[in-house]
């Protein structure tokens, strides 16, 4: 009880009922769990239909809520009828065969035993899309219990009715208790685990992504060019950097408002990351700005020839109309150059500046002396 009060006040206080993770309905299920060991606790005291119906339908509870939890976190419509029909059923079973004290043995085990099995297969059905590892301690927790109640059913079935006594000393009626106080725990640190896992990938993702074109972002980018520059090396295959800048970007913004500007941005993201491959890396350095990476790729002709290809793809593709073209700087590094990020960004940019100044719409390759850093410059 102790326990459950502990768990339950601890995720309670952290949830929001609002909030997509379902720590809200869990703690609900963790409510009605130490509600039914206390309703329990009060055997012989209180009228049976507290102490017997009430609790096993609320252990019934704690399932169904568990299960909304997941649907919750899954991001899936719950089926409520496989959810609560249980609940009505153990209900039932529980009012009717109050005086049958074998049946009503057989039937907790039977009800929760088949809530616990619809909660391993959601979890087993999410499992792939959820980051982690903290869903297997919840399948753990969960699949501690169904041992304990086979043999309560077994027990039930052979015609031993000691069980129902609660508070009669029993080695099974000790080993439940110790089942359902480590499950519980193992189950709810389970599920606080996946929340973490799923917020801390989610907020992974938003540190590397930019917003507005999906695309990787600066840090991502320049990360992803760092790598690049180091595998050069290992496999001796040259590799293409393409700096490309919108033309009198701000003219659209000035003439047709914010809102068309990023409307291009997207737009001319996507007809460039549709036109190279998969391997090729594409990010937004920042404003009208991009930087593509393209692998065991020389300047030429490969390089410079996609770069020509992508800039007409652009001048051709009106752009929702705004007639957008775009100028590149193409910087090749070959396997025996040493360069670092700084030096290979700074030539391309050098490119990119002669392809402005030459009259725009343009692709130009850096020279050597492009590679010279110089002091000050930066990334
Ligand atoms: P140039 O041909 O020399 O590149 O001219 P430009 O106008 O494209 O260059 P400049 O760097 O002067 O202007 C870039 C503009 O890009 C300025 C800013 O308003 C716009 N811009 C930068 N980021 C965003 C964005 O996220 N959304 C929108 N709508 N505009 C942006
Ligand atoms: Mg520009
Ligand atoms: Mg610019």
């Amino acid at each position: 009880m102790l326990i459950g009060a502990a768990l339950t006040l601890a995720v309670g206080l952290v949830a929001e009922p609002a909030r997509r993770d379902g720590l809200f309905l869990w703690a609900a299920g963790l409510a009605a769990h130490t509600t039914a060991y206390s309703l329990l606790a009060l055997r012989g005291v209180a009228h049976d239909v507290i102490t017997i119906v009430l609790p096993n339908g609320l252990l019934s509870v704690t399932f169904a809520c568990f299960g909304e939890a997941l649907c919750r976190f899954y991001g899936r419509q719950p089926d409520r009828r496989l959810l609560w029909l249980p609940v009505v059923v153990c209900l039932l079973c529980f009012s009717l065969l109050m005086r049958d004290v074998t049946a009503r043995l057989l039937a907790g085990p039977l009800v929760f035993g088949v809530q616990i099995l619809t909660l391993a297969v959601l979890i087993l059905r999410g499992r792939a899309a959820t980051p982690g590892r903290g869903q297997y301690f919840l399948l753990f927790g969960l699949a501690a219990l169904l041992p304990v109640l086979g043999l309560r059913a077994a027990m039930a079935l052979g015609g031993d009715s000691s069980l129902a006594n609660f508070e009669a000393p029993s080695t099974l009626q000790t080993l439940t208790f110790l089942t359902v106080m480590v499950s519980t725990l193992f189950a709810t640190l389970g599920y606080v685990l996946m929340c973490k896992e799923v917020a801390d990938h989610r907020n992974q993702r938003l540190a590397m992504i930019d917003e507005l074109t999906g695309l990787p972002n600066r840090r991502s980018t320049l990360q992803g060019l760092a790598q690049q520059l180091a595998a050069v090396h290992r496999s001796g295959q040259p590799l293409t950097v393409m700096m490309v800048d919108v033309d009198h970007f701000k003219r659209v913004n000035d003439q047709h408002g914010h809102l068309v500007g990023d409307a291009a941005l997207r737009h001319l993201a996507k007809t460039l990351r549709t036109r190279l491959r998969g391997q090729d890396l594409l990010g937004r350095l920042g404003g009208e700005e991009f930087l593509a990476l393209l692998p065991a790729t020389a300047a030429t002709p490969g390089g410079l020839a996609l770069a020509e290809s992508l800039r007409a793809a652009v001048a051709a593709n009106p752009m929702g109309g705004q007639g957008l073209t775009i100028s590149i700087g193409v910087a090749a590094v070959e396997a025996d150059q040493d360069l670092d990020v700084q030096a290979v960004i700074s030539a391309a940019d050098r490119a990119l500046y002669r392809a402005k100044a030459a009259g725009r719409d343009r692709v130009e390759a850096a020279r050597a002396a492009d590679f010279e850093l110089v002091a000050g410059s930066t990334a």
